[in-house]
């Protein structure tokens, strides 16, 4: 079945066309419509599922409608590696939707977020650090979020990050649609969806192959060649 199930606006549409995405994984299968009725959702699924545009698609079509101009989606990632590549996934599959995407981590000027922030912004991708320093700062207003992601939130936790994340939940408003997502499901991520999601659909992807798009492969190799290996390795495969 292809995405036109879901009844997606044309413009959101288009960007999941200009993807090149031809039918939904399965975490898409099974989430993007409770994602679009506004439920809760809890998703066991691994990077490599397409679980970045399960969520990233609804959100798109939730924001086109209504005001522009106000954070109305925060997404909070455990790197800002992931964060950039959920920014990427918005500017691809928001292509044609005119909403606005903005990252947020530590490591770079805080300067250049602020004045972005400033600007009109509808969705946010942030790492946890970096987010709370802008709302200590006052240089962030969440008042308008009305979609929550916590992507890889086991990840958060390993990293140490989940009373910074609760701290930052502390800051948004109580009516809003809430989404986890984790590749597995410590107690600690159990108890923080107990706090934080209101009768959430739960969808499992055991054991799903990584999407067409992703290929792996392994190379035992010692830690000081790493860096040599993967300069080969780009050189020499085709990439796009
Ligand atoms: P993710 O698990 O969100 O990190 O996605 C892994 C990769 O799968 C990304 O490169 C996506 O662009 C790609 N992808 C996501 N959904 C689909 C789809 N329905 N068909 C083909 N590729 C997809």
């Amino acid at each position: 079945m292809s995405f036109k199930k879901f009844q997606l606006n044309e413009k959101v549409l288009a960007g999941v066309t200009a993807a090149g995405y031809k039918k939904p994984t399965p975490i898409q299968d099974q989430s993007i419509a409770h994602i679009m009725d506004g439920r809760d959702v809890m998703g066991l699924a691994e990077t490599g599922t397409g679980k970045t545009a399960a969520f990233v698609l609804p959100i798109l079509q939730r924001l086109m409608q209504g005001q522009r101009g106000r954070i109305r989606a925060l997404i909070i990632a455990p790197t800002r590696e992931l964060s950039e590549q959920t920014h990427e996934a918005i500017l691809q599959l928001g292509l044609k939707t005119k909403l606005s995407s903005a990252t947020i981590y530590g490591g770079v000027s805080v300067v250049n977020q602020i004045n972005k922030l400033r600007s009109r912004v509808d969705i946010v991708s942030a790492c946890p650090g970096r987010l709370l320093d802008h709302i200590g700062r006052g240089t962030i207003d969440l008042s308008s979020v009305e979609v929550l992601v916590l992507d890889e939130a086991d990840h958060m936790f390993d990293m140490g990050f989940l009373p910074e994340v609760r701290k930052i939940v502390k800051h948004l408003p109580a009516h809003r649609q809430t989404l986890l997502f984790s590749a597995t499901m410590p107690s600690e991520i159990r108890s923080l969806a107990n706090d934080l999601l209101n009768n959430p659909v739960n969808i499992q992807i055991g054991n799903s192959a990584p999407v067409m798009t992703v290929s792996h492969k392994f190379y035992p190799v010692q830690t000081e060649q790493k860096t040599a290996l993967l300069k080969d390795i780009l050189k020499k495969t085709d990439t796009q």
